[in-house]
């Protein structure tokens, strides 16, 4: 989270613009809840150059939530395509195989998900009701640096992102986008809301065993209440949003501000950890994630003492995955410059002592 925005909802805990209540003792139906929610979707809006055609419904159940939502509302009886590129995109397909028949299109198992299979030879199936893919890879550190464009590929069916940890980091091309889901707590606010920005034409077909409260229409028609929906986590999102909206770097503003902020974080990291034998990253230089770092100690045996010495220069949670071992630097929108500085330069430090 920006600390500027933990200090602004510290501000406003007990009460609320002279409202006299904190945000979370708020009818939802309210008119205060519902400024809150109105301007929070705005901003959004401006935030990501979401189109009008499209809905933005604040959720709840999280990215794995999403993993059941988006098949029982988009597959429609018919097939589903899933490139997998990682664990998340692994478990997508998993979990949509218990409502609909789910094809693997592509997989990038075989290397280790260490890169991206080319869209040119994905195996999509005709008449999919829509292709899955995860924009990018939280535990692996794969990223589409552009989203696959299915129509020049000869599909008519939409893609579904899961852009759960890199939202708000780079622009999206909604051109190439029916469905974007993603859970709020990388890089927006806290745990409990979940994002779906969906086209207005994919709603309305959900299979009869959906949920209500998870049909994207029934949800679309009662603006996001029809029933409780995560106030909190929505105010406090709402508050990232006006935080991004104040980004500037030189000419750019907002999103273009924090795109090319992640960049330079990105590149600092990457390009100290090829330039050492010490440090490597096993992930294809065109996919790198720009948010999610992972990386090896040459000697793994030196990991808890270079764990340690991360905490006591106050670098917290740099452990990798269990899956894949090793380390991995999450440096999400809120990682200023100076937090990837602060790495580099214990990770040179730790290899001057020990290499
Ligand atoms: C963190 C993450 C999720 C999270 O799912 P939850 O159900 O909110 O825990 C889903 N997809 C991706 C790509 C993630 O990084």
């Amino acid at each position: 989270m920006p600390e500027a925005v933990l200090q602004r909802a510290a501000s406003e805990m007990l009460d609320w613009q002279g409202s006299g209540m904190s945000v979370m003792e708020m009818s939802h139906r309210g008119k205060e809840f519902g400024a809150i929610l109105a301007q929070a979707e705005a901003n959004l809006r401006q935030l990501l150059a979401i189109p009008a055609q499209f809905h933005v419904l604040f959720m709840q159940g999280g990215g794995l939530g999403e993993n059941a939502i988006v098949p029982l509302n988009l597959s429609r009886g018919k097939s589903v395509d899933f490139v997998v590129t990682g664990s998340w995109s692994q478990k997508s397909l998993k979990e949509a195989q218990r409502y609909c028949s789910a094809h693997l299109a592509a997989s990038n198992a075989e290397g280790g998900h260490t890169s991206l299979p080319d869209p040119a030879r994905w195996q999509l199936t005709d008449g999919a009701s829509y292709v899955h893919v995860c924009s990018n890879e939280t535990i692996h550190g794969v990223e589409f640096q552009q989203l696959p464009d299915l129509a020049a590929l000869g599909s008519t069916a939409p893609l579904v992102i899961d852009f759960s940890s890199h939202v708000a980091s780079r622009s999206v091309d909604w051109t190439r986008v029916g469905l974007a889901f993603g859970g709020a707590q990388k890089n927006l606010g806290p745990a409990g809301l979940t994002l779906v920005i969906v086209r207005d034409e994919l709603l309305g077909d959900a299979l009869d065993i959906c949920p209500s409260a998870f049909n994207y229409k029934t949800v679309a028609d009662n603006q996001s209440m029809y029933n409780t929906p995560p106030t909190w986590a929505i105010y406090m999102a709402g508050l990232t949003f006006q935080w991004l909206l104040q980004q500037r770097e030189g000419e750019l503003a907002g999103v273009a501000a924090m795109e090319a902020r992640n960049v330079a974080k990105a590149s600092l990291l990457y390009d100290f950890i090829d330039a050492s034998a010490f440090y490597a990253n096993k992930v294809a230089p065109n996919c790198r994630s720009r948010m999610n770092v992972p990386f090896f100690l040459a000697d793994e045996s030196r990991n808890e003492a270079f764990l340690a010495g991360a905490r006591e220069a106050g670098l917290l949670q740099l452990k990798g995955h269990k899956s894949v071992g090793g380390m991995r630097a999450s440096i999400y929108n809120a990682m200023p410059l100076a937090g990837v500085q602060a790495l580099v330069g214990y990770m040179r430090e730790f290899e001057r002592l020990h290499a």
